[in-house]
């Protein structure tokens, strides 16, 4: 069993992070697996050094250590184990999928997209609008400034969740064609981490509800780049700030290096996660 902690160094590490990484590591206890770190700044705009500097000494704090990829071996300097020194497995599992024929280039933004929700779709509560196809059949080459999408198979994917139960989705009704690489060539999250988890040999992926919807798409995704047994995933919930609303990275009252220097101890703050998490569904 080989599960991930992979965060994203876009901010600091709060009490959602936490309550995640307790899980995380319990799990891979209580299976006699290993826990490998994954630090996820595919994101170029948003992720900076500092933070990933800060996570790693959080978690040193906090006692989480990882079995593969410690934190040493990111201060280390390039890690295999940092998307943004992946870049060549990406473009390599790019082309893959591409001589294939299951990549087009695209040149709708954002925008775009968003704003070409058909009006008889209703919107069952989800404010993502599939792709409608717009590029799919153009032949736009591939090189200039355009994003790249997969070829999405209108196949529906099942799995059952070890936490939330059985599963149906349906990725081409719920997104599309997936986004692979934007308009800017920044790789995106459900490509890289698909990626990653089935080069890395994740079999685990024991993450936050919130993910629990972008899971069918990784799983077909990763059936398309060869992976031919999907992990097992658990979803947990999250530790709300309020009814509807997450914590995030900007709430800095719950940021652990915060807490510290209000002169919280480690056990208080593990403890505070795991109140939290007691209190949330599933
Ligand atoms: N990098 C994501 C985060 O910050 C986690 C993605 C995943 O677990 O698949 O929260």
């Amino acid at each position: 069993m080989l599960t991930r902690f992979a965060p994203a160094p876009t901010g600091y590490l709060h009490l959602g992070h936490v309550a995640n990484a307790i899980r995380v590591w319990g799990e891979a206890q209580a299976a006699g697996g290993a826990v490998l770190l994954r630090i996820e700044d595919h994101d170029r705009d948003r992720c900076r050094p500092e933070y990933e500097a800060a996570l790693l000494e959080d978690l040193d704090w906090l006692g989480f250590v990882p079995d593969l990829y410690p934190t040493g071996a990111f201060r280390a300097g390039r890690c295999e184990s940092r998307q943004s020194d992946r870049g060549d497995i990406y473009t390599d599992v790019a082309s893959q999928l591409h001589a294939k024929g299951l990549v087009y280039a695209c040149r709708c933004s954002r925008k775009e997209v968003q704003g070409s929700r058909s009006p008889e779709i209703p919107e069952s509560g989800s404010s993502e609008v599939p792709y409608p196809g717009t590029c799919a059949s153009l032949g736009l080459p591939l090189e200039a400034d355009v994003g790249w999408r997969v070829r999405i198979p209108p196949d529906s994917v099942t799995f059952n969740d070890r936490w939330c139960g059985p599963q149906t989705q349906t990725p081409r009704d719920q997104c599309g064609d997936l986004l692979i690489r934007d308009r800017r060539r920044h790789w995106t999250y459900q490509f890289v981490a698909t990626v990653d988890d089935h080069r890395q040999g994740i079999t685990d992926v024991i993450r936050g509800v919130d993910l629990l919807s972008s899971t069918g798409r990784q799983i077909l995704l990763g059936r398309l780049i060869g992976r031919r047994t999907p992990a097992t995933f658990a979803h947990h919930g999250l530790i709300m700030k309020s009814p509807t609303q997450k914590l995030s990275k900007s709430d800095r009252d719950t940021a652990v290096r915060d807490l510290r220097a209000a002169g919280w101890t480690r056990a208080r703050v593990i403890d505070a996660a795991l109140r939290g998490l007691d209190s949330s569904p599933p």
